[in-house]
């Protein structure tokens, strides 16, 4: 039986691994920290959970073609349960609630009456929703590979090109520039609260079709139970998985992978996946770095200024039961404050109640994702010894914000927590703390291959292979590993 070496445990690690494993190989799985999941994680302090990684899982939804990947991996068995939280955002304009809800009839009569005057540009959003409502990330096989496992069918294929169509158009704009063609401040303030402003519109069309197709739910336990399930199948598999091993670097000689070193002790293996952030691993565990156009690109790319998706994630545990609130809500401040050289001016929030395990009896938890590239801030911040201090000033300047917005929750904060792109950054060996890479509107989305040109053997996976990235393109892209790894040494791939 021929041995794989997984680097890193996160939703692409698992997923190679459990195919690798389903298919024949002996595979051991080295992670750097003391659990799997990497970036799809969540924590606890004094007794209440903070959602630091998924807020919405693409494949939920039985019929969406990723929905049958992530019952082979595992992540979701007969037992799980997701949250379908409709309205999907509320906003609340000075009082006014503006709902984005799921049901496009119902959203479409709501927005209307919210605002006549958007009424064409309402309409056509939600003729867009219908069309991308079919819209998915198709399941497909590499060319010449041994197996029975089913593809994404011609037929789901020929559905989407409606959507297809209006790709070009949208993907010429930013969803900023979308939202601000409507009139009416709060579906502005909506739409650009539910997607990161600066995607493109195909982004923001992508997941309203998916909310709208019934899809995008929240898996019920959240991260780690997602992250929990994968490790479970794996190992009850027969994988292996060694926590607390820091990969050093891949070994390769005559132009093929042979193992790595990993913290110091040389592991040999047929062949190695890395699953890590591929642009530090590209600099970091090859030596010599890889210098292949692709890897040049990916450097160019991602580096470049605005390109990193990464988060200030303020999380904060109250004892006051505020199930009776929208579940996610976004609302403007009265007072806007500055943030690493940012005007915020406006908050989105989301809830998450004692019944769901979050909290204890009659608590909630409320978390805030503060998304900017701040990672040189706070890099700086810790350098002059400011760091907690900034933490502090960051969860006072949106405790303030928060309690004009949730009055019940003054005097009530148990516990709170700032976890910075440094914080994901240690934890997850990511540059610069980020976990999805933005391609500007406008510009073609390139992906990165699996297979360097000239390391025979070797593998990559994960977030940052197939821009934007987050946990579809984990679980897909490790699928493609395994796949490629069963073609390369004549195993058939096994679902
Ligand atoms: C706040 C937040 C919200 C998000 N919301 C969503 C969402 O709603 N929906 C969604 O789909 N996605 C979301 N994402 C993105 C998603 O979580 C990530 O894109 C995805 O989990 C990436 O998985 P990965 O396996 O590619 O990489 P990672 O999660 O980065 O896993 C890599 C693993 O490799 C390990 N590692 C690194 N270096 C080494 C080394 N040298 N040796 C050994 N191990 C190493 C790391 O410790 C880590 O465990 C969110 C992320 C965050 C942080």
């Amino acid at each position: 039986m021929s041995n794989v070496l997984i680097i890193g445990a996160g939703i692409a690690g698992l997923t190679a691994g459990i195919y690798a494993r389903k298919s024949g190989f002996d595979v051991t799985i080295y992670e750097a920290r003391t659990g799997a999941g990497g970036n799809c994680t969540s924590w606890r302090r004094k007794g209440y959970l903070f959602e630091g990684g998924l807020h919405w899982l693409t494949g939920s939804g039985a019929d969406q073609p990723l929905h049958r990947v992530w019952r082979e991996v595992g992540a979701i068995t007969d037992e799980t349960r997701f949250g379908q939280n409709d309205p999907f955002m509320t906003c609340d304009w000075h009082g006014q609630q503006v709902c984005l809800y799921r049901d496009v009839a119902k959203l479409e009569t709501h927005l209307c009456a919210v605002s006549p005057e958007d009424k064409p540009l309402i309409r056509r959003l939600c003729r867009d929703i219908i069309r991308f409502t079919v819209f998915s990330m198709p399941v497909m096989n590499i060319p010449l590979l041994k197996t029975s496992a089913k593809t994404t069918s011609i037929v789901t294929l020929i559905k989407m090109l409606p959507a297809l169509l209006r790709v070009m158009p949208l993907g010429a704009q930013s969803v900023m520039a979308y939202a601000a063609r409507f009139k009416h401040p709060a579906i502005r303030l909506l739409l650009t609260s539910t997607v990161n402003p600066n995607y493109d519109a195909v982004a923001l069309l992508v997941t309203l079709g998916c909310l709208a197709a019934g899809d995008g739910g929240y898996i019920k336990g959240g991260s780690l139970t997602l992250a929990a399930n994968m490790a479970k199948r794996f190992e009850d598999l027969g994988g292996v998985i060694r926590y607390g091993k820091k990969a050093d670097h891949v070994l390769v000689k005559n132009g093929k992978a042979w193992g790595a070193v990993i913290e110091g002790e040389t592991v040999p293996a047929d062949a190695v996946i890395v699953t890590s952030d591929a642009l530090i691993a590209i600099d970091t565990l090859f030596d010599p770095p890889i210098r292949e156009g692709w890897a040049r690109t990916m450097r160019a790319k991602t580096c470049r200024p605005g390109a990193l998706v990464m988060c200030s994630l303020v999380s904060i545990g109250v004892e006051t039961d505020l199930s009776n609130h929208p579940e996610s809500t976004t609302f403007p401040l009265e007072n806007s404050f500055e943030y690493a050289g940012r005007q915020i001016s406006r908050l989105a929030y989301k809830l998450y109640s004692d019944s769901a395990g979050y909290a204890p009896r009659g608590c909630s938890t409320i978390t805030l994702t503060i998304s900017s590239d701040s990672y040189d801030y706070w890099k700086k911040a810790r350098e002059q010894g400011r760091y907690d201090e900034c933490k502090k000033e960051l969860f006072e300047q949106i405790l303030a914000g928060l309690e004009k917005q949730l009055p019940a929750i003054r005097g009530k904060v148990a516990v709170w927590d700032v976890a910075t792109p440094l914080t994901y950054e240690r934890y997850c060996g990511t540059y610069h703390g980020s976990w999805m890479t933005l391609t500007p509107a406008g510009s073609m989305r390139v992906s990165y291959p699996t297979k360097p040109k000239r390391i025979r053997n070797c593998y990559f996976a994960g977030q940052r292979i197939m821009p934007p990235g987050g946990t579809p393109v984990a679980v897909s892209t490790g699928r493609t590993a395994a796949q490629y790894l069963c073609r390369d040494f004549g195993a058939v791939f096994v679902t």
